[in-house]
């Protein structure tokens, strides 16, 4: 099963994400992730990255396709995968295409989770993320059992540079630019789903297994 996570930023992709990837027993593969995991080891791509990534701006193209699709030839990915951040773009949902094709796959479900501008802000001002771990959290939506240590790994959480209010106005813009026609895109090819993402996150997880099947 390939599934396809679209929303703006803090939607809920990601905590969506890791749910469905331990209930269909599929990885979870995050962009935003892998180039943060770059950044903290120092690599030549996490330099490049962030130059873009503090601004709110997207990585350029040619930098994150490769890299996705180096990741779908691992092992783990054998059985499909659930794609949190990518495509984010046209270009980058046609690279996609095209790798798939070569190999005679096709994505099957491209998840829109539907949240309004109003509400991203209080969203991603409340996001905490684990520097060791990155699981996320929210202050108010979804606590730590202890304040500012990670419930999974007892790692110390932080808000992240991009979630400050200035530079989130910025990806807001950068996604109704760039990356919402990719609504219209996928629904065209038929396997768009679009999920209410302003319930309780419980009632959004339930509204995609009913879409994916128990
Ligand atoms: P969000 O929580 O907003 O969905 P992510 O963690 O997915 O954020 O991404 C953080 C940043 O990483 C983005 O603002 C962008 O700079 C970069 N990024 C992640 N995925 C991509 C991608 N597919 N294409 C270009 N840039 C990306
Ligand atoms: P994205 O990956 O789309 O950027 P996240 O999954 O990181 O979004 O969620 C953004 C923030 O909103 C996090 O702090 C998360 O805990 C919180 N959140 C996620 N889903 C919900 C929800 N349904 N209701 C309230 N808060 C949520
Ligand atoms: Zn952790």
């Amino acid at each position: 099963m390939k599934i396809i996570m679209l929303g703006a930023p803090g939607a809920g992709k990601g905590t969506q994400a890791k749910m469905i990837a331990e209930r269909y027993g599929i990885p979870h593969v995050s962009t935003g992730d892998i180039l943060r995991a770059n950044i903290k080891n120092g690599t030549e791509l996490g330099a490049k990255a962030k130059t873009y990534m503090d601004q709110g701006l997207l990585v350029p193209d040619d930098l994150v396709v490769d890299l996705v699709i180096d990741r779908f030839r691992e092992a783990d990915c054998q059985n499909g995968y659930i794609l949190d951040g990518f495509p984010r773009t046209i270009p980058q949902a046609e690279a996609l295409d095209r790798a798939l094709q070569a190999i005679g796959e096709s994505v099957d479900y491209a998840i829109n989770v539907e949240v309004p501008d109003e509400n991203i802000v209080r969203r991603m001002s409340g996001r905490r993320a684990c520097v060791s771990c990155g699981a996320t959290y929210h202050i108010v939506y979804n606590p730590t059992k202890v304040e500012n240590i990670c419930d999974v790994c007892g790692g110390e959480l932080i808000l992240r540079d991009d979630d400050k209010p200035e530079t989130v106005q910025n990806r807001l813009s950068v996604y109704h630019d760039q990356t919402q026609p990719l609504i219209e895109y996928y629904n065209k090819k038929g396997i768009l789903q679009q999920v209410d993402g302003t319930v309780d996150m419980k009632d959004v997880f339930a509204a995609i297994c009913k879409i994916l099947g128990e």
